[in-house]
C-alpha cells in the first residue's frame, strides 16, 4: 500500500472527510483492520484564504510547495491537494516534488465521464466557477461546464466561505442551493459537481434532480485507488501533467 499525503486544512472541515473516506474505503477494499497509510500536512486556512482574497496566488503556492516537500520527506508515494480552489496552483506543488499530485479535476471528469455525462453544471468558489485553472481541465477532458448566474455565483461563495469553512450547515442554505441547482438544470446540466470539497457537507444525492459528483469524495476513492493498485509510479504521475482528451 502507497503512503497517502494530504495537503489540508482548507478547509479542515472537508480535509476531516478526506481522513474518514480514505479509511473507510481502504477497510472496505482490504477487509478487516485494514486502514489508510497517510501523512496530513494541516495549513492555517486563514492565512490561505487572506492570500485568495489579494489574489497572492504564488505566495499561497510557496506555502502549499513547502507542504509538499514535507508531505515527501515524511513518506507520501503521491500527494493531493485537498481543495478544488487551491489547485490554481497546483503546477507549482507538483514541480516541487518527485511524487505525483492526483489532480482533482482529473478524478472528477473520469467519474463524470464514467456516469456517460458530459454537460454539467459546476458549483465552488469563485475562483473555481469564474477561472479557468479547473473549468478549463474538465473542458479539456471532453466537459461541457455550466456555471450558475451572478447572484447564484455570489450565493455559493458566500456560504462556502461563511459557513461550511467554519462548520455551520443551514437548511435555508441548502434550499438556496438546491434553487441555484435546478437552475443549472433547467439550463441543460445532466449533473452537479460538487467543485468545493465543503458542500457535499450541505448536498446530498438526495437534493438534487439530477446525479451530484462530489470533488472530495471522488479524490479520496481515487487516491485509495491509486494507493492499492499496482499501477507505476510513472502512470500515476502522468496523471498530474497537463490532460489530454
Ligand atoms: N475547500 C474549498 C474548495 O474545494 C474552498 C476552500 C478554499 O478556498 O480552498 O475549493
Amino acid at each position: 500500500m502507497k503512503t497517502i499525503g494530504l495537503i489540508g486544512g482548507m478547509s479542515w472541515e472537508s480535509t476531516a472527510e478526506y481522513y474518514r473516506i480514505l479509511n473507510e474505503r481502504t477497510r472496505d477494499r482490504l477487509g478487516g483492520l485494514h486502514s489508510a497509510r497517510c501523512v496530513v500536512y494541516s495549513v492555517d486556512f486563514a492565512e490561505i484564504e487572506r492570500l485568495q482574497v489579494q489574489g497572492r496566488w504564488a505566495e499561497a503556492g510557496t506555502v502549499l510547495a513547502e507542504a509538499a516537500r514535507s508531505l515527501e520527506a515524511a513518506g507520501a508515494d503521491l500527494l493531493l491537494i485537498c481543495t478544488n480552489t487551491m489547485h490554481k496552483v497546483a503546477d507549482m506543488v507538483a514541480a516541487a516534488v518527485s511524487v505525483p499530485l492526483l489532480h482533482l479535476a482529473d478524478a472528477t471528469a473520469d467519474a463524470v465521464r464514467a456516469s456517460g455525462l458530459r454537460r454539467v453544471g459546476l458549483l465552488g468558489t469563485a475562483f473555481t466557477m469564474e477561472q479557468d485553472f479547473y473549468r478549463g481541465r474538465l473542458e479539456q477532458a471532453g466537459l461541457d461546464v455550466r456555471i450558475p448566474e451572478r447572484d447564484g455565483r455570489a450565493l455559493v461563495h458566500r456560504v462556502i466561505y461563511e459557513e461550511l469553512c467554519v462548520g455551520v450547515v443551514r437548511d435555508d442554505s441548502r434550499a438556496a442551493f438546491q434553487r441555484v441547482i435546478k437552475d443549472l438544470v433547467a439550463h441543460g446540466a445532466e449533473g452537479v459537481i460538487l467543485g468545493c470539497t465543503e458542500i457535499e457537507l450541505l448536498i446530498g444525492p438526495q437534493d438534487s434532480p439530477v446525479p451530484i459528483f462530489p470533488t472530495a469524495r471522488l479524490h479520496a476513492e481515487a487516491a485509495v485507488a491509486d494507493a492499492l493498485s499496482e499501477r507505476s509510479p510513472s502512470a500515476a504521475r502522468a496523471r498530474s501533467g497537463p490532460r489530454r482528451r
